[in-house]
């Protein structure tokens, strides 16, 4: 089934329209005819709209015919505040975890960043970030497109991530610690509404944002004995959570 996302209002009731890039690609792509059924979704409330086509002109309209509640999210809100790291490996990142249930992603200029970004830069890079994180939610039938944060410094980092129920912050310096300790953070997301994870960039955590971050009350984690590069950092531990609170 064929997915899709509108804006909320373009969800009237029984009636759904789908604009933009998508009717061309619905009509050319992959042909697709009025009584075909497809899945909308509003990329904020998680539902999937099942409809059917009605016409396809400019614009796709389409009939709802029923809303499938359940839905694919994952329970807890995971927030990850990736190191600014460069921009083939930050879409990466940001198609990966978005397969893997990210609820938003938030890059962060580090000490060790090996890119900076002037705003004008950083600016239209987040909006082909939104891009990809859209094309993936599509691809994986998400209900929600993760959200991309304009790049922010580590203290602003720290303050928004402050407001969410638990910080973790795997740690290439813990490493070689005991795993218990990881099994054990990790363990306690259960039941929680909002996690922050902390990634560092290609040239790892700065000693100072470490303890930043444990004074802001995070909880360091080795993600296991062997170094990972950034960009697998995050979809590990996305991937964890997705073993430990679906299964
Ligand atoms: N250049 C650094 C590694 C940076 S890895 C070095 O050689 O030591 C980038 C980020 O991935 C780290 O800051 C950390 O957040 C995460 N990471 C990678 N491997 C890890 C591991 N084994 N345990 C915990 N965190 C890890």
């Amino acid at each position: 089934m064929d997915h899709f996302f509108t804006d909320p209002g373009n969800i009237r009731d029984k009636h759904i329209t789908i604009e933009g890039t998508d009717v061309n690609h619905i009509r050319n792509v992959l042909r697709l005819r009025p009584g075909d059924e497809i899945s909308v979704s509003n990329g904020i409330d998680g539902k999937e709209y099942r409809c059917g086509i009605v016409s396809i002109g400019d614009t796709v309209e389409c009939e709802l015919r029923f809303i499938k509640e359940e839905s694919v999210e994952l329970p807890i809100r995971v927030h990850l505040f990736q190191g600014l790291c460069k921009g083939d490996k930050m879409e990466t990142v940001i198609q990966k975890t978005t397969e893997l249930g990210v609820y938003e992603v938030i890059p962060v200029q580090m000490i060790r960043s090996v890119v900076r970004l002037d705003d004008k830069k950083a600016a239209s890079k987040v909006g082909r970030y939104a891009g990809v994180a859209e094309a993936a939610a599509k691809q994986s039938k998400r209900g929600v497109i993760p959200q991309i944060h304009s790049v922010c410094d580590m203290n602003s980092a720290i303050e928004y991530a402050n407001g969410f129920d638990k910080i973790i912050a795997p740690y290439e310096l813990a490493a070689g610690e005991s795993f218990d300790n990881t099994r054990k953070v990790m363990d306690s997301v259960k039941g929680l509404k909002d996690i922050a994870v902390f990634i560092g960039p290609e040239g790892g955590f700065d000693a100072s944002e470490i303890e930043a971050l444990k004074a802001a009350g995070a909880e360091t984690v080795s993600l296991g004995r062997r170094i990972l590069r950034t960009e697998t950092a995050g979809m590990t531990v996305l991937s964890w959570l997705v073993y430990l609170l679906e299964s």
